[in-house]
């Protein structure tokens, strides 16, 4: 007999549907994996061109921009890594906004390549306060600073930043840094507008609001952007925006370009755009709202709250929830999972242990929220976890209200 047994083979087959409710990598539709589903052609075939350039065309009016997109076969550390290497040189300092585990890791990125990372602090739960990224930059008079670096969507605290008002910010202090915003997990859940809100380069991936498998990433460039790409010295090869633009027609990847992830993505831009951003925007508002009203009963009693503090920062795709001292957030998601089928996100770096994630971007609606927030209050009380009773029943009055 085996000393281990593997942990599949003593587990009871599940039924139903299994509900996907991570915040990242998302739900795939049926019309995406159904148009993925396609036999392979060669990436040069005059067939697939014309679907190249539609997944580029409508990816931009996702993103809001006229200008540059590249894309990389690679998950969005890739999107990260190309944009800090090919934006800076060696020894150069930029300032990362913090927002949590998320703006860490893409500075701690940036420090493996050789480039000064200068971060303006923030209170997790509470979000920057923007005056204090103005105040960085106004001291900065001999402009040092090449680049700010914001996660619009920090997927692990829940919590966002407004692009426009760091913008904003960045003009007060009459500063010339570019800057660089992550929507990873903001695309097409909440609103983005690249060229509207001045951002030189933007970092998107494809399994989020995009509902795609993972594997795919991009980033957007202004024309500042690629001004500055053609002094960058930062070592890179595979995810050179210059070599790219050598490889016609696509000028873009370096290498193979990765035909059936375009099928998907042009069926992601489709049901985006069939729907209508601004409706999708309002949907996983709504929808965020329904989760954040039955976390704020299961608050009472000393129960599981929200971790964002901040009432205009919190996220309207993730919703990070803080366990009660002395309860283990892991052991409610293995309930959740095991009885119900329902996958939860787990916490992140620092968070690890005390927090738990509702997912609530891409491919949703109010069952599928009602039912994850079902099996987590169910799991509540197996797990002897303190907490106000009736969050489904606030989520419901909220749903069928609005
Ligand atoms: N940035 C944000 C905001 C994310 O949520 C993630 C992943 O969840 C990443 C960057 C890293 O992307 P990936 O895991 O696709 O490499």
């Amino acid at each position: 007999m085996a000393a281990t047994a593997s942990p599949t083979a003593t587990a009871t087959p599940a039924r139903g549907r299994h509900f996907f409710a991570n915040p990242g990598p998302t739900n795939i539709p049926d019309q995406i994996l159904r148009a993925i589903d396609r036999p392979t052609i060669d990436f040069n075939d005059a067939g697939f061109l014309p679907v190249y350039r539609e997944v580029f065309d409508g990816l931009k009016r996702v993103l809001g921009t006229r200008h540059h997109l590249f894309m990389y076969t690679g998950s969005g550390h890739a999107a990260w890594e190309a944009t800090l290497t090919n934006l800076l040189s060696p020894g150069e300092t930029i300032l990362v906004v913090e927002s949590g585990y998320f703006s860490e890791e893409w500075g701690k990125m940036a420090a493996a390549h050789g480039v000064e990372v200068q971060t303006v602090a923030a209170d997790w739960r509470h979000g920057v306060d923007v005056a204090q990224v103005r105040a960085a930059l106004e001291a900065d008079r001999d402009h040092r600073l090449k680049a700010v670096c914001v996660v619009h969507n920090e997927t692990a605290t829940g919590l966002m930043i407004p692009p426009a008002e760091v913008r904003a910010a960045i003009d007060a202090a009459g500063h010339p840094a570019l800057f660089l915003v992550d929507t990873i997990s903001s695309l097409a859940s909440l609103e983005f507008r690249m060229d509207d809100w001045g951002i030189d380069a933007v970092v998107g991936g494809s399994q989020k609001g995009l509902m795609n498998p993972t594997g795919t990433s991009f980033t957007a460039v202004s024309e500042k952007g690629m001004a500055a790409h053609r002094q960058a010295r930062l070592g890179r090869y595979y995810f050179d925006w210059s070599v790219m633009m050598t490889r016609h027609p696509h000028d873009s990847f370096v290498g193979t370009v990765p035909v059936n992830a375009f099928y998907g993505m042009r069926e992601a831009v489709r049901l985006l755009e069939e729907e209508g951003m601004e409706a999708v925007v309002a949907r996983h508002h709504r929808l965020a709202e329904g989760v954040r009203r039955a976390v704020a009963v299961w608050s009472g009693n000393n129960g599981p709250q929200l971790f964002c503090t901040n009432p205009a920062r919190v996220s309207d795709s993730v919703t990070t929830i803080l366990m009660p001292e002395g309860h283990d957030p892991d052991a409610l998601r293995r309930t959740v999972r095991s009885r119900y089928n329902v996958s939860l996100g787990g916490g992140l770096g620092v968070l690890i242990g005390k927090v738990f994630r509702i997912g609530h971007m891409g491919d949703l609606n109010e069952p599928m929220v009602l039912g994850t927030l079902a099996a987590i209050e169910m799991s509540l009380r197996i797990n002897g976890v303190p907490h106000g009773k009736g969050g489904v029943e606030a989520a419901m009055d909220y749903f069928a209200a609005t």
